[in-house]
């Protein structure tokens, strides 16, 4: 179904990518009104009438359609709730994180609005909020200033700069946590190590939590993350810090505990190295090796992790050996043969193994 209506606007996100030239994940639309009653003819997905907003099947694609609408912050830090549902679409565009974001563009005459200068800034490369108390009702605005900054080199305005700093040195840590997360998943994807280093010179790691520690790492994260193929990035950014007032998945605070557990120990040979790290998580054992020793994990990833016997248990029954509790101390055995000579063939393993067991 085609949709042609001048009420109709394009927003946020989509508009600033089209201008910087790059392809948006997703289409982000606005009705100026109600979007759920525009969408009546439409295939709908789904609404939520509280937000006012509809996904709908538009050319074989889904996307969202949201009316436009007024938010207010009834408690800072915390989710806004609706306040007006169908305003004009520049009190809409006001209620947005930066000028860069709080573009629209008609879907019927391609025209652009831009009531916050966010044109001039995306020309000049700055971020800069819309008001003042910006940081205060959302603080994870700050982290997503970060990203912004990262994914296109631009820079926060002096003004923003100095409204960031403010909040930083007074934050009010009675916050939504569940969103804060989002931002800082989102921006510890992008795997890139200035982002940290913002996050610390900047002071935005303060936005965790009270009395945290920071870190100093000599090493690249974003390399690492690449190199071994972490799963979860952002872990190794993040799980240098207390992450205690956050909701966590289970793989992510596996990747906590597991590194509190190995963090204070030092394995001497390559056997402890190895039953130190195995089946621990990989991001866990980067933790380890940015903040705590950085060549023993990268031995134990790079060599011992794949270190394997030759021998297998047909070739214990060959030699006459009985199934049972002495398998498990020949392959204990071999390996720790092997995990300090990797070059050991499949014969020298057995010749080992017969001369230790008295085979
Ligand atoms: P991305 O490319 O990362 O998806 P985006 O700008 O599209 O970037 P979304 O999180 O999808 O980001 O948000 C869509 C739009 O909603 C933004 O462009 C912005 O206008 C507005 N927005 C998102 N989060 C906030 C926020 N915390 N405060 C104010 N406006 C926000």
């Amino acid at each position: 179904m085609q949709i042609n209506n001048e009420k109709l606007y394009y927003v946020g996100g989509f508009v600033r990518d089209e201008i910087l030239g790059l392809q948006s994940v997703d289409i982000d639309y606005c009705y100026e009104g109600n979007a759920i009653e525009f969408a009546k003819n439409m295939q709908i997905i789904r609404t939520n009438p509280d937000f006012g907003t509809v996904r709908v099947v538009l050319d074989g694609q889904e996307v969202d359609i949201a009316s436009t609408r007024i938010e207010i912050y009834p408690k800072s830090g915390h989710l806004p709730v609706v306040k007006t549902l169908g305003c004009t679409l520049f009190e809409d565009l006001k209620r947005r994180d930066f000028t860069i974001n709080a573009l629209a563009k008609n879907t019927v005459t391609g025209e652009i609005i831009d009531y916050f200068n966010g044109l001039e800034d995306i020309k000049n490369k700055k971020l800069r909020v819309l008001h003042d108390l910006s940081f205060i009702d959302d603080p994870s605005r700050i982290v997503r200033g970060l990203k912004f900054s990262v994914r296109f080199g631009f820079e926060l305005d002096n003004s923003t700069k100095k409204l960031q700093d403010l909040y930083l040195s007074n934050i009010n840590y009675d916050i939504s946590y569940h969103r804060l997360k989002k931002e800082l998943k989102e921006t510890f994807s992008l795997n890139n190590d200035k982002a940290f280093d913002k996050f610390i010179n900047q002071g935005i790691y303060r936005l965790l939590g009270e009395n945290q520690l920071i870190p100093r790492v000599e090493h690249n994260i974003g390399e690492l993350n690449v190199q071994f193929g972490s799963k979860y990035p952002y872990m190794v950014y993040l799980g240098l810090f207390d992450l205690s007032r956050f909701e966590l998945t289970y793989e992510e605070k596996e990747i906590i505990v597991n590194f509190e557990r190995i963090k204070s120990s030092m394995p001497e040979d390559n056997i402890s190295t190895y039953n130190l790290f195995n089946k621990v998580p990989l991001e866990s054992i980067l933790l380890y090796a940015i903040s705590v020793n950085y060549e023993v994990a990268i031995n134990y990833l790079t060599n011992l992790a794949k270190v394997e016997i030759a021998t297998k248990g047909d070739d214990l029954l060959k030699l006459g050996i009985k199934q049972g509790p002495i398998y498990k101390e020949i392959f204990d055995y071999l390996l720790a043969c092997k995990l300090e000579n990797s070059s050991l063939t499949k014969d020298d393993e057995i010749s080992m193994l017969k001369r230790r067991f008295g085979l």
